[in-house]
């Protein structure tokens, strides 16, 4: 690497270690010493670590929430006797699922466009965010990742952006040694431009949805554009990652690609490591399967965050479906390991123009919208959509008018939309969860 390219990542480590003393307090670095070390412990440590954490959360939230004082009548309960949260109860019961223990001002609003399909609104504090963001730095070292080390992230782009956002996106950038590829939106000239900075930047590191990275290194291999520059690894987060996109992936880059599962709602939830297994978070985490025999069947992941006081998440049903595996994994870490992840899918949609747009710029059309319960969008055509909604009493015309903007914003002010207000989302005929959907796509099986 060149010598101001050594210099650029060294600065960019400083400001890594200035901003988080500043944000996480300036014993960060011993905190995040000690997450590493659990999360490398042998399994009996994480165990009783996961027991007490476990007590200790239960007990808050029977003591400080209103939703968990009813429902579980104890302050130690048997956690797999508890019914599981449903998305349903956060929109419906979202103050009553919230602790008295914290301000409204100590509550830290998020929301979920939701890649599975329900728009969801919720509340996490600033401990949740600090250990979130420890065990993200944990885990994304093993594919590669180090702090101040360059990475292209191809991702989709805040949404909205207003005046001051734009720059302060871009200094974020720039102090974190990033370069941001917008996942939603690729264009040829964009993913050119990005392959030009992977030769001049010298990444270690990609960060990507795993369909924005196929189309991406789709695109490279098409070109016959080889990189010079050798990464240490791709982390793949946030959809299924499908083995044709892993394959041409690796392929393109001759390089192993890390598929990383988590929620906005939950954190990070595993990790695959170098010998594909994927690991589960068991400091953030708490992590059953819904099935009589989770080692053999297949069952619904219910998730239990670990961290987050301000609005406890008890079995959450996150919409996934897995399996244990008992087996002890050849790269030596003991956290446990969750086999069989079968996920959320997101579609590619395609413009008159040729353009491809990731779902995910739909899905986050229905961040913070109240009056949608449920939604899918389809393109029929090139000219037509349609949009499947549940609605609820909160439903408005400018609820309306901001979706449709949304969609033709992408696609073309001229495409018609029809809104198809439903019962239900059903599944779809391979039972998988499908929020967006493009019949023009050409379908790959892996
Ligand atoms: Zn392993």
């Amino acid at each position: 690497m060149p010598i101001h390219r050594s210099v650029k990542t060294l600065l960019s480590k400083v400001a890594w270690h200035a901003y988080n003393s500043y944000r996480k307090g300036a014993r960060y670095r011993s905190r995040f010493s000690q997450a590493a070390a659990l999360l490398d412990a042998p399994r009996e440590t994480i165990v009783a670590f996961q027991k007490e954490r476990l007590e200790t959360l239960l007990q808050h939230a029977y003591e400080t929430t209103p939703y968990y004082r009813e429902l579980l009548k104890t302050e130690s309960p048997d956690i797999s006797e508890i019914p599981p949260l449903e998305k349903q109860d956060v929109r419906n019961q979202l103050e009553r699922l919230c602790s008295e223990a914290f301000s409204q001002e100590q509550r830290i609003k998020n929301a979920t466009g939701g890649s599975t399909g329900t728009p969801l609104t919720f509340y996490q504090d600033r401990n949740y965010w600090n250990q979130r963001n420890l065990s993200v730095y944990y885990f994304d070292r093993w594919a590669g990742w180090n702090f101040g080390e360059p990475q292209l992230i191809i991702w989709g782009a805040p949404a909205d952006l207003k005046g001051d956002e734009h720059w302060k996106h871009r200094l974020n950038n720039l102090w974190r040694n990033q370069y941001w590829l917008d996942g939603f939106r690729l264009t040829d000239e964009k993913m050119q431009a990005a392959f030009e900075w992977m030769e001049q930047g010298y990444p270690q590191t990609i960060l990507a949805y795993p369909s924005s990275l196929y189309q991406f290194v789709t695109f490279l291999s098409e070109k016959g554009l080889t990189s010079r520059w050798q990464l240490k690894g791709i982390i793949a987060s946030a959809e299924m990652l499908h083995l044709h996109y892993r394959a041409l992936a690796e392929d393109v880059f001759n390089t192993k690609v890390y598929n990383r599962y988590g929620g906005r709602e939950v954190g990070l939830i595993a990790m695959e490591c170098a010998e594909g297994r994927m690991h589960i978070n068991c400091r953030d985490i708490y992590l059953e399967i819904n099935s009589p025999n989770p080692y053999t069947e297949p069952g619904e992941i219910l998730v239990t965050q670990l961290n987050n006081y301000a609005m406890p998440f008890i079995r959450y049903r996150i919409g996934d479906i897995g399996c244990l595996s008992n087996e002890v994994c050849p790269c030596g870490n003991q956290l446990p390991i969750l086999a069989e992840l079968l996920g959320r899918t997101t579609a590619t949609f395609r413009t008159r123009t040729g353009t491809l747009i990731h779902g995910g710029y739909f899905t986050q059309q229905f961040y913070r919208i109240d009056g949608v319960s449920q939604f899918q969008v389809i393109q029929e055509t090139l000219k037509h959509c349609v949009l499947k909604l549940v609605i609820n009493e909160k439903w408005t015309d400018a609820t309306r008018r901001h979706l449709v903007q949304g969609i033709q914003r992408v696609l073309g002010g001229d495409v018609i939309i029809t809104i198809e207000f439903v019962e239900e989302i059903p599944l779809s005929t391979s039972g998988k969860r499908e929020y967006t959907i493009s019949k023009l796509a050409t379908p790959v099986n892996d």
